[in-house]
């Protein structure tokens, strides 16, 4: 099968293919008198999708968490949006427009805006626009929600794409998801993934007819329509089997991430906001390795204040209450906000990105350490600077540090004077001029995924050369373990934070090459976690030892 996996398993159904109704539009124009029965309608019709939206995200908080449920926040505001609302009553009032045409001629308006940008968070939130806005007219026409309300038996759901609001019925009898558009970043991806429902993206293949039995196993991007009894019992055994695994796994929660020859490898959560962390420790995870702070910005409507930061940073360090490695913000290159214009980049990806921006913007990045620091008064937490390509970069991030105590001094705020410093490796020329950094930093984190993209020049966001992106390639590997050698012979802790790390595979790899810490997505943890306790030390250090 062509596209990607979102999560990996097998799943076993009759296929499901959700149709994609059309929606006729009425053409007709209103009268003079009929304007103000309609401006009433609309309001109506209104609220009553605003009770839809607020029934799906009890539902969304009940069966997956708060975090998933966030979306129909979002929704309910897009919904309210006052400039929305203007521009489809002014479409009522002005042109005579009914009601549902005024809505529907709005959408199509905000879409086209949308259209022409580059960033993939960006244009999902033209998704989000379209679904609230159908919502709306469908309510108006009185069409009924999305079939899959009736599902009551095992299935495999086959759609061009799914919006936010069908994710509501991804109930136990969801067994997998295929869909020919939408990506790993979409929010029906992400709540596939957190539903551990094994999903692809991006399928190309001519879709199976409905209601054909399917065994989609999407870590072998495999499908097999109709299969035999004998294929069919081989792989009804695998997933009960992997069912028994899974529950195997709940045990290893407090268990170290100790090797069977007493080898010892700290196994830490990729956090982004508070809910990771929660998921982190329920996961068996001891700390976080990487709180991508710019999450935090991306979600914010301006930039966050100094308080705003300290309130999220010290809940998350708070509930972990162990080890919290805070990155400073790495903005630009696919990540943009909605409240800052970048000037345009020929290669964003090489440009103002990460540290670069953050020293170019130095209130911002202060107002950033000041938030830092106060929480380091309290809890363990270290500070990480991202995209370092240049011992001169850190001096002067550090001089920012500096400036940050002085002002929190001043202040009569407390905080960690000896507060941790490190870097991510993640920029090639840093990788074999580490020690030149001796003296300056506490701890290293490898970002591979950026460390890849640099290294093989792989775009990491292009799906045409994703074939290229190959974090196992021979000279990955080498800069990994030269990493490890620079920084043990200064006595520097290093880690890995990039996506190598929440892979069982690649997991074993970097403890093979000496790693001291792994931090991954949440629910990996339990995964690598299980692998490692089985594995042997010795043995992979000899296996790479040679590399
Ligand atoms: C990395 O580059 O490996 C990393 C962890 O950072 P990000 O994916 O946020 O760029
Ligand atoms: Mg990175």
């Amino acid at each position: 099968m062509t596209g990607v996996a979102v999560f990996d398993g097998i799943s076993i159904g009759k296929t499901w293919l959700v149709e994609e109704k059309e929606i006729s539009i009425p053409e007709y124009s209103l009268t003079d008198g009929d304007i103000d029965d309609e401006l009433s309608s609309i309001e109506e019709w209104k609220n009553k999708h605003g009770e839809n939206l607020k029934h799906k995200k009890d539902m969304i908080l009940e069966t997956v968490g708060e975090e998933e449920s966030k979306i129909f926040d979002a929704h309910l505001e897009i919904l309210n949006d006052p400039e929305l609302e203007a521009t489809i009553i002014g479409h009522i009032k002005n042109d005579h427009m009914n009601g549902v045409k005024s809505i529907y001629e709005t959408m199509q308006q905000f879409l086209q805006l949308f259209k022409g940008i580059d960033d993939p968070y960006i244009r999902e939130r033209a998704v989000d626009i379209e679904d609230v806005l159908t919502g709306w007219i469908k309510v108006g026409l009185g069409i009924e929600e999305s079939g899959l309300a009736s599902i009551s038996e095992d299935v495999v759901l086959f759609a061009n794409d799914l919006t936010p609001s069908d994710t509501v019925h991804f109930t136990s009898f969801v067994k997998g998801v295929v869909l020919q558009e939408g990506s790993v970043t979409s929010h029906t991806a992400i709540v596939a993934k957190a539903k551990g429902i094994p999903t692809i993206v991006g399928f190309k293949e001519l879709m199976p007819k409905q209601g054909q039995v399917v065994v989609l196993d999407t870590k072998a991007m495999a499908m097999i329509v109709e299969p035999d009894q004998e294929t069919y019992d081989t792989y009804m055994e695998k997933v009960k089997e992997i069912e028994v695994y899974k529950a195997s796994l709940a045990k290893l929660k407090d268990l170290p991430g100790l090797t069977e020859d007493g080898h010892e490898i700290e196994i830490f959560g990729n956090v982004g906001a508070l809910e990771d962390a929660h998921a982190t420790l329920d996961n068996g995870g001891f700390g976080v390795g990487l709180l991508r702070t710019e999450l935090i910005y991306m979600e914010s409507k301006d930039w966050p204040t100094e308080e705003e930061q300290y309130k999220i940073y010290y809940d998350i360090a708070s509930t972990v209450n162990e080890e919290v490695i805070i990155r400073t913000l790495d903005i630009g290159g696919d990540k943009v906000l909605p409240y800052y214009k970048f000037d345009h980049e020929e290669n964003p990806f090489l440009g103002l990105r990460a540290l670069r921006f953050c020293l170019k913007n130095q209130d911002i990045f202060l107002t950033q350490l000041k938030a830092i620091l106060r929480v380091s008064a309290e809890f363990p937490v270290k500070v990480m600077f991202p995209m370092v390509g240049a011992v001169s970069e850190l001096i002067e991030a550090r001089k920012v540090l500096d400036l940050a105590k002085a002002e929190l001094r001043e202040e009569g705020k407390a905080f960690n004077d000896q507060i941790p410093v490190g870097i991510m490796v993640e920029i090639p020329s840093v990788v074999f001029a580490l020690d030149m950094f001796e003296g300056l930093i506490d701890f290293v984190s490898i970002g591979t995924n950026d460390l890849c993209q640099y290294t093989l020049a792989v775009d990491r966001m292009n799906p045409e050369v994703a074939y290229l992106y190959d974090s196992e390639n021979i000279s990955i590997l080498r800069m990994i373990k030269h990493v490890v050698k620079s920084c043990h012979a200064m006595n520097v802790k290093v880690g890995v934070c990039g996506e190598m790390a929440g892979s069982v595979k690649t997991g074993l790899i970097l403890l093979g090459l000496g790693v001291d810490e792994l931090s991954m997505s949440p629910a990996m943890i339990p995964y690598v976690k299980d692998a490692i306790r089985k594995a042997s030390y010795k043995e992979l250090k000899e296996k790479y030892a040679s590399i």
